[in-house]
């Protein structure tokens, strides 16, 4: 199957396969695939006679809710490029993403706009801003639970709900995109450094689509639950597109609470879903998750984070679903590599590092050596990718465009190694190495042998300045609700499984570690506490 030019047209293929299947499921509220393309359609009619075109850049703040889709699809409707951001940005970070993308028009949501968004957009592009009602979308635990017709319209015609609500004319076709167009510029999460603005094309949103739909298949027409927030580019392409173009349910719960995330598997029965493993072990410790909670699903894939095979086991032990593991960056528009149907991936019998799956078709995973030389099978060098997935480059950045993506080829700053049958294996980033008296340390293998022990909830090794051996291995650790441990009973614990150089000699239990939204633990804040 050719995958759609847009998700655009994959959305009008769904329409006109299944117009009254519900696209977008929200609590108690439900939009048809038919609704939910002339609400958005509204929305393109909107931004376009506010001036937005093709190629302006339209920026995007909210939270997973049925506004995001009915303003993402406008936006591209109208033609428009579309930034998305993380809605826990703050002040500085969002206004250097609106400087850079140039964004003409604005979409949030009430509070974020009347708390900051007003004095941080007057300094930039922004020409229209529109705001999402925030205060109807509460969980269930509020008695206004969203039901989307339901939604009162304000006075105010730059709302967001009331812009989708009152029908304007949708654009002509002149503004119709095609497969090479820009999508999204995303701007990578910064766990590594100052965000840059991947170009995410239609065509690499499509292909990963299309591959997700084909390598992890589900019935037309089931529910898929967005785990991972629709702003990254997992949730995007795995979640959203994967589910339009299977014509499918796209299950939203705001933002990732586990309790309420339970209460959604058990109302909505999906099929599949897609979430950093950080999400499965927030899972497995809620008290409240039984076996039942995950009976409906199908398919459970864990991308855009390291993902522990001690998790996986856990998982299965207790829950019963096996988590297949996928990897991606936002530069490859999500996946590049993933266990194929029907398979498991193997773990490495020297690391103990679980494979990551292999490389799709059409895409070509090299691994390189300091000198950009192809290494034997089994060795460990820098993770480079080809393929209708990697990104043209870094938006207005052609320094970092050549040097990151040599010959169009995406130096993934990654290190892993392939086996002979094709597995791919990711080590870890190239930046987090630790060197102690000059020896290589990837906090990843620590990790690993860390969540081997039943009291670990989440792990983070870093490496911390030490006067005799340079670097040495610090261990940060929260634990499971109820579970207790100490740190010497932890530090000897990996002493037993790793060589001398390896295991952490201090180790830091905290209540909780530090995260991204999209739920990646940030070694980087651990290594320099603020
Ligand atoms: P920044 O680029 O600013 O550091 P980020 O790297 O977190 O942000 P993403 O594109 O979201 O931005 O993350 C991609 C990275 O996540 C990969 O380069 C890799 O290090 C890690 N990753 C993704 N999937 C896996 C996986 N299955 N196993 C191990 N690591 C993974």
């Amino acid at each position: 199957v050719r995958p759609a030019a847009t998700l655009v047209h994959a959305f009008r293929a769904a329409v006109a396969r299944a117009p009254e299947h519900p696209a977008l499921a929200y609590f108690d509220g439900r939009l048809t695939y038919r609704e939910t393309d002339a609400l958005s359609d509204s929305m393109a009619g909107y931004l376009a006679s506010r001036g937005v075109g093709r190629g302006d850049r339209v920026a995007l703040m909210l939270q997973n809710s049925p506004h995001f889709v009915l303003a993402l699809l406008g936006a591209w409707k109208a033609g428009a490029t579309v930034v998305p951001l993380n809605p826990m940005y703050k002040s500085a970070e969002v206004a250097h993403v609106l400087d850079d993308s140039g964004a003409s028009a604005l979409i949030c949501s009430d509070r974020a706009w009347e708390g900051y968004l007003r004095e941080t957009a007057a300094g930039s592009p922004v020409r229209v801003a529109l705001t999402a009602c925030e205060k109807d979308l509460q969980t269930r635990d509020d008695p206004r639970v969203l039901g989307f017709d339901r939604l009162p319209v304000p006075a105010d015609t730059d709302d967001l709900v009331a812009v989708a609500r009152a029908r304007h004319a949708a654009p002509g076709p002149g503004r119709d995109l095609t497969a090479t167009d820009v999508a999204l510029i995303s701007y990578t999460s910064g766990t590594s450094g100052t965000p840059k603005g991947a170009m995410n094309l239609h065509r690499g949103i499509m292909y990963n689509a299309e591959r997700q739909r084909t390598g992890h298949p589900v019935p037309e027409g089931a529910s898929y639950f967005a785990l991972a927030p629709l702003f990254h580019i997992t949730g995007m392409v795995c979640e959203l597109a994967a589910c339009v173009a299977n014509a499918g349910t796209l299950v939203l719960a705001y933002r990732f609470d586990a309790g309420v995330v339970l209460d959604a598997f058990a109302e909505h029965r999906p099929a599949y879903t897609v979430g950093p493993s950080t999400a499965f072990m927030a899972l497995a410790a809620h008290p409240a998750a039984t076996p039942g909670h995950f009976a409906s699903f199908q398919v459970i894939s864990s991308g855009g984070a390291p993902l522990p095979p001690a998790l996986v086991e856990r998982f299965r032990a207790g829950f019963g679903p096996y988590i297949r593991n996928g990897y991606g960056l936002t530069e490859c528009t999500a996946p590049c590599a993933a266990v194929p149907p029907g398979k498991e991936a193997p773990v490495d019998p020297v690391s103990g590092t679980l494979s990551v799956g292999v490389p799709g078709p059409e895409t070509v995973v090299r691994i390189l050596d300091e000198n950009g030389e192809e290494v034997p099978f089994g060795e460990q060098g820098e993770i480079a990718v080809r393929g209708p997935q990697v990104v043209p480059g870094y938006w207005r950045l052609p320094e970092a465009t050549a040097e990151g993506f040599p010959d169009g080829e995406l130096r993934t700053g990654d290190i892993g190694f392939m086996d002979p049958d094709g597995w791919l294996y990711v080590v870890d980033r190239k930046k987090d190495m630790i060197n102690a008296s000059g020896f290589k340390v990837w906090p990843r293998e620590v990790e690993d042998v860390l969540y081997t022990h039943p009291a670990v909830r989440e792990a983070a090794v870093v490496g911390v300045p030490d006067a005799y051996r340079g670097e040495t291995v610090k261990a940060y650790v929260s634990l499971r609700p109820g579970a207790s441990a100490g740190a010497a009973e932890l530090s000897a614990y990996c002493e037993q499984r790793l060589a001398a150089y390896k295991y952490p000699r201090e180790v830091e239990i905290l209540p909780e570690l530090p995260k991204t939204t999209s739920g990646k633990i940030l070694r980087r804040e651990l290594r320099y506490p603020a």
